[in-house]
C-alpha cells in the first residue's frame, strides 16, 4: 500500500511507516502554489522533502498534469472547446520540452536521498512514452538509467494498447478517476451528468481486470492510484483483480489496511470475477458493498 500526496503539508500528521512509499505525488501543486513556474532548485527542494520523509522508500512523482480542471493562475492556457480532451499532461510536456526537462532534472536531483520514479500522466499511445524516454536520455545521459519510468493509464486507448505500453514501461499505474471519465464520456466535474460517472459499473470493472491481467502477462508491475483504491468496495475489487499495490490519500490508509487484513486473496479473486460478471452497476455495487460490510464487521470485532 502506498500514499497519494499533493503537498509536503500532507505529511504533517502522517507516519511513513504505514506505507511502502508514495504511489502518486501530484507535482502540479508545487506549480499551483507559486506566482510563476518554479525553478529547478525550488522544485528539487519540494521533491527532496518528500523523498527524505519516506527514508529510502520509493516515491513516484507524476510529471506536470495541468490543463482541464487544474489551472495555473500565472499561465493563460489557450482556450479550448473541450479542455478535458485537449492539451494536458504528457501532451503538454512533450510540446514544452524545457518545462518537462527542468522537472525531470529536479526529480532526479532529489534521488540522492532515496528512490524516485517518474509517472507520465494522460499517456494515449506508446509513441509518447518512447518520446519522453528519448528526451530524458538526451538531457540526463547515464542518469536517465537511475529512474524507473511508468505509464499512467487513464485513457481507454492506452488501456487497449497496453500490451505494447507494458513492454516498454517500467511500471503502470491506473488513474481510475480519469479512466472512468473517458470510458463513460462523462465530465467528472459536471453534476448534470454525474449519475453516469460509474466506476463500479461492470464495464469499468472489466476494463480494470483487463489492465491487471495484461500487465501480469508482460511482467509489468501494476498499481491503482485513483480514488477507487481508497474506497472499501474498490480496494477489495482491485486487490482481487491482481493489482499489486493500491495508492490512496493518506487519510484512507489505516481503514483500507485493516479491511484487507480481514480478507483472503482467494475470496477477493472470486469477488472480483463475480462483480465484473454482473450486468448493472446496482448489482455490482450491492455485491461489493456486502463484501465490504462483512470485512468491516471483522475489523470492528477485532478492535
Ligand atoms: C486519476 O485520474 O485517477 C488520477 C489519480 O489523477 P487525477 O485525479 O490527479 O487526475
Ligand atoms: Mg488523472
Amino acid at each position: 500500500m502506498t500514499a497519494n500526496i499533493e503537498t509536503p503539508r500532507d505529511l504533517d500528521s502522517f507516519n511513513p511507516a504505514m506505507v511502502g512509499g508514495v504511489g502518486l505525488f501530484r507535482t502540479e501543486f508545487a506549480y499551483m502554489e507559486r506566482s510563476g513556474f518554479p525553478t529547478l532548485e525550488e522544485q528539487r527542494s519540494v521533491y527532496k522533502e518528500i523523498v527524505d520523509h519516506f527514508e529510502g522508500k520509493p516515491v513516484v512523482f507524476r510529471t506536470l498534469d495541468v490543463g482541464n480542471d487544474k489551472r495555473l493562475r500565472y499561465f493563460d492556457m489557450p482556450p479550448e472547446q473541450n479542455p478535458a480532451l485537449g492539451w494536458r499532461g504528457i501532451r503538454m510536456s512533450l510540446e514544452w520540452q524545457d518545462l518537462f526537462l527542468i522537472q525531470i532534472q529536479a526529480i532526479v536531483a532529489a534521488h540522492d536521498e532515496g528512490e524516485v520514479r517518474i509517472l507520465l500522466p494522460m499517456l494515449t499511445v506508446v509513441e509518447e512514452l518512447r518520446e519522453a524516454k528519448a528526451l530524458m536520455e538526451k538531457a540526463l545521459g547515464s542518469d536517465a538509467q537511475r529512474v524507473l519510468v511508468g505509464a499512467m493509464i487513464e485513457v481507454p486507448a492506452a488501456a487497449m494498447a497496453l500490451k505494447d505500453i507494458a513492454q516498454e514501461a517500467d511500471f503502470v499505474s491506473v488513474g481510475t478517476n480519469d479512466l472512468t471519465q473517458y470510458l463513460f464520456a462523462v465530465d467528472r466535474d459536471n453534476t448534470r451528468v454525474s449519475s453516469l460517472y460509474q466506476p463500479y459499473h461492470p464495464a469499468n470493472l472489466r476494463v480494470l481486470r483487463f489492465i491487471a491481467k495484461t500487465c501480469r502477462q508482460f511482467d509489468c508491475p501494476v498499481s491503482v492510484c485513483g480514488e477507487m483504491a481508497g474506497q472499501r468496495a474498490g480496494a477489495l475489487f482491485l486487490a482481487g483483480s491482481g493489482y499489486q499495490a493500491l495508492s490512496m490519500g493518506v487519510g484512507f490508509v489505516p481503514e483500507i489496511k485493516a479491511l484487507l487484513a480481514q480478507t483472503t486473496l482467494k475470496d477477493l479473486v472470486a469477488l472480483s470475477r463475480q462483480a465484473a460478471g454482473c450486468r448493472t452497476r446496482e448489482e455490482a455495487v450491492s455485491l461489493l458493498r456486502e463484501a465490504a460490510a462483512a470485512a468491516w464487521e471483522g475489523v470492528l470485532a477485532n478492535s
